[in-house]
């Protein structure tokens, strides 16, 4: 029986290529995106299956109970854009100025409505309840997990999974690991604030650039001299803004950066570093500094036991996916607060366009449509083997 619907998710395929072209179109950044909300229960609206919208922002929820008796479990996808204006010349390409698809959220989106859609001739057969759990939010901290959990996103859920569409893993491959997946991802932002003056006469200023610029080389000192080499993180500073024209000395200069790490004491420790270099420097120069330090998404840890599900068994949903096991990656997700609350797993699905890679974020980022069906049919074997494994 599973077999049908597994056939039933690749005939989804057209329908998903649509869908995620039509999102693609029509991006709407994160905590913007009430047509996007609107198109997903329009979806489920027409299918006929009970949904909550306007949960803990524009979070949808959508549930189909099954006919025999199971877990109650919720299959999670994002569907907010980022501000990037897309460089790719594709007949779906953005039409909204400055906003696009950059990361595949899209993807996942028409994947679990896919999903649903050919869920639901069989809801008969299915042991417990799925939850499609459509997340706003995901790409700008306070995210929108959170705030869907305090709305009770998770009530009477017992399993969480989630899936993302990555384009650094070729197409065909499943990828995750027990335990920690994806990083914490802070972001941080130093002002400093010097004296400025004529270009000519640089001994009656505190010229800020200099004073900025020898920051951007210590910071690089925190992880490579003070964390423990056996541990992991990054310190990137991704902007430096200062100046005003040629010849006249910086008054004051700002950099943000992001740090990522996989445990609490190193991000504390990195936090302190940081202070005593940036205090330090700017002593040293007579010049003051703010220093402010945002805490983002905690890291992934996926739950051993339902990690272990999508390795052992996603093949069963499609034999030409392969699963493999990898090490933690650095980039953040705020998937990281459902597995505080629930035991859960999320995963990478392969979408990698061979000759068109661009990573995620990028404005060129594109991938491969084929791993629509691969994310949805995961999903569903990580549903089913949760099922299984917890069958009472
Ligand atoms: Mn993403």
């Amino acid at each position: 029986m599973w077999e049908d619907i597994f056939q039933a998710i690749d005939e989804q395929y057209t329908k998903m290529v649509e869908t995620r072209r039509y999102l693609h179109q029509y991006p709407e950044v994160s905590f913007h995106e009430e047509k996007t909300a609107r198109f997903i229960v329009n979806t489920y609206e027409k299918l006929g299956i009970p949904y909550e919208s306007h949960v803990g922002g524009n979070g949808v929820i959508a549930k189909l109970e099954g006919g025999k008796p199971g877990k109650t479990v919720a299959l999670r996808a994002d569907f907010d854009a980022l501000p990037i204006q897309e460089l790719n010349d594709v007949p779906y390409k953005s039409k909204n100025d400055g906003a696009m698809h950059a990361c595949g959220h899209d993807g996942h989106t028409a994947a679990l409505l896919g999903l649903a859609e050919a869920l639901l001739p069989y809801q008969q057969d299915i042991p417990g309840t799925v939850i499609f759990l459509h997340q706003h939010a995901e790409e700008y901290a306070p995210g929108g997990a959170k705030p869907m959990i305090e709305s009770g996103a998770l009530k009477q859920v017992d399993a969480v999974f989630g899936t993302h569409l990555w384009v650094n893993t070729p197409t065909g491959v499943i990828q995750t690991s027990k335990g920690p997946f994806m990083a914490g991802a802070d972001r941080f932002e130093i002002t400093i604030q010097g004296k400025g003056g004529h270009g000519a006469q640089p001994h009656q200023t505190k010229d800020a650039v200099v004073i900025a610029s020898q920051l951007v080389t210590s910071l690089q000192q925190v992880v490579s001299r003070r964390v423990d080499p056996l541990k992991t993180a990054v310190l990137t500073v991704g902007t430096f803004e200062a100046g005003t024209t040629f010849n006249i000395i910086a008054d004051s200069a700002k950099l943000t950066g992001t740090v990522r790490t996989f445990d609490s004491e190193v991000q504390d420790l990195i936090i302190d570093e940081m202070e005593k270099i940036i205090k330090g420097t700017c002593t040293g120069y007579d010049a003051d500094y703010d220093f402010l330090y945002e805490k983002g998404y905690p890291p992934v840890v996926n739950h051993i036991e339902e990690a272990d599900l999508v390795l052992q068994h996603a093949h069963k949903s499609d034999a030409s996916l392969r699963t493999e096991e990898v090490e933690p990656v650095m980039a953040g997700e705020d998937f990281a607060y459902y597995l505080l609350e629930r035991p859960g797993a999320f995963y990478f699905t392969g979408a990698q366009i061979p000759d068109h890679y661009y990573p995620h974020h990028h404005p060129k980022f594109d991938f491969d449509e084929k791993a629509l069906p691969h994310a949805a049919k995961s999903l569903f074997q990580a549903y089913i083997s949760y099922q299984e494994k917890n069958h009472s």
